[in-house]
């Protein structure tokens, strides 16, 4: 069976392999990961080794801060805001999508100023909107905004700002850039330096749902409001290595086991972009060469990693989940908002699972289309 799931995603078979040989006895210590303390010596260099491998995978520079969080990419809507909008300013966004949309809102329920800084809802979501057209409020404190739509299937071919000079206002002030990577996060190599604070739920490309990626400039550290939990605050998490209290242990020691996978049978995110752009191609050049499957999103702006697709003819939709699910394809089924497909094709899907989805779906036009 090959899994296309959007999230909670697949994981690669090794990791569960490896998971599955430890799960009663890490490594002759007589109890699992799970039943370890998180200040044990043992639980510490698993949690550390995780952080070390990520930093090398992604070479995060020294300044950055890399933090394992709980409550999903959702709360980091509210806690970007609460983070970084203690001395002032507003928020200001990208709107591509569903997700960016959540961010936007979240901030502005918990009261905190926001503008629109650029959207990409004229073209339907299918075009991101150009660098030039970027427009910063004044009072910009940051720009947040989605590196991948997962829904749309919308990507971002560029990052704002420049290598140089990184992201500013009309006055000159730098305005740290806040992305939300959590469907494309390790996907290719990322030039970390060019943001202020990156963040992903773990359930697509790092490890199992319950676990939330942080990496945060260390000099944003000081802009946080002044009464916030202590367990949304990105400092007192930061100085405490994620321990203010309980860590979710299990989910941690896996993103770790993805990563090491990544390092070692994979050979490092150049090699997985490597992947990733063949798969992505191979699908799209399906749908491209079909009469039957179409996808609208612009050819720079294409996901690699969720790649949504419509029939032709909407009756098909049933009889072709249907036909995919009884030749192992699961989870085809587009998001609930927008309808028709969606293939997630994240680091754990092989390339022989496009393969067999671009067999089945030949298969199914020539049959039915
Ligand atoms: N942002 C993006 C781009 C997503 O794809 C998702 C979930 O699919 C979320 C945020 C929300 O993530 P979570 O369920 O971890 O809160």
């Amino acid at each position: 069976h090959y899994n296309f799931c959007a999230g909670p995603a697949a994981l690669p078979a090794p990791v569960l392999e490896r998971a599955r040989e430890e799960l009663l006895d890490y490594q002759g210590r007589g109890l699992s990961v799970m039943e370890m303390s998180h200040r044990s010596p043992e639980f510490v260099a698993i949690a550390e080794q995780a952080e070390a491998d990520l930093r090398e995978l992604l070479a995060i520079p020294d300044n950055y801060r890399v933090l394992f969080l709980q409550g999903g990419a959702s709360l980091q809507f509210s806690m970007v805001p609460m983070n970084l909008l203690g001395q002032g300013g507003s928020a200001n966004f990208l709107y591509t999508g569903i997700w960016g949309k959540k961010a936007l809102a979240e901030a502005k329920h918990l009261g905190f100023p926001v503008q629109l800084s650029g959207s990409s809802e004229d073209s339907g979501h299918t075009r991101v909107p150009a660098q030039v057209d970027i427009a910063l409020s004044s009072d910009a404190a940051y720009l947040h905004y989605t590196a991948n739509e997962t829904i749309g299937g919308l990507e971002f071919d560029y990052i704002p700002g420049t290598a140089q000079g990184g992201l500013r206002r009309a006055d000159g002030v730098e305005v740290p850039l806040v992305c939300d990577l959590s469907s494309s996060i390790l996907s290719g190599p990322l030039d970390v330096s060019r943001f202020g604070v990156i963040y992903a739920g773990a359930q697509k490309n790092i490890g199992p749902a319950g676990l939330t990626l942080v990496i945060v400039r260390d000099d944003l550290l000081e802009r946080r409001c002044e009464r916030i939990p202590s367990l949304f605050d990105y400092r007192a998490m930061a100085e405490a290595g994620s321990m203010v209290n309980t860590p979710p242990t299990f989910a941690w020691y896996l993103a770790g086991l993805v990563f090491q996978w990544l390092k070692h049978d994979i050979g490092g995110l150049a090699a997985m972009d490597a992947v990733n752009a063949r798969k992505a191609a191979r699908l799209y050049a399906t749908i491209d060469g079909s009469e039957l499957y179409s996808n609208p999103i612009a050819l720079p702006n294409r996901s690699r990693m969720n790649v949504p697709f419509v029939l032709a003819d909407a009756r098909l939709d049933k009889p072709f989940l249907d036909e995919a699910e009884q030749a192992g394809l699961l989870n085809l089924k587009g998001h609930r908002s927008v309808g028709g497909m969606r293939a997630s094709l994240y680091n754990a899907v092989p390339e022989a699972a496009v393969d067999a989805l671009i067999d089945f779906m030949a298969d199914f036009e020539k049959r039915r289309g």
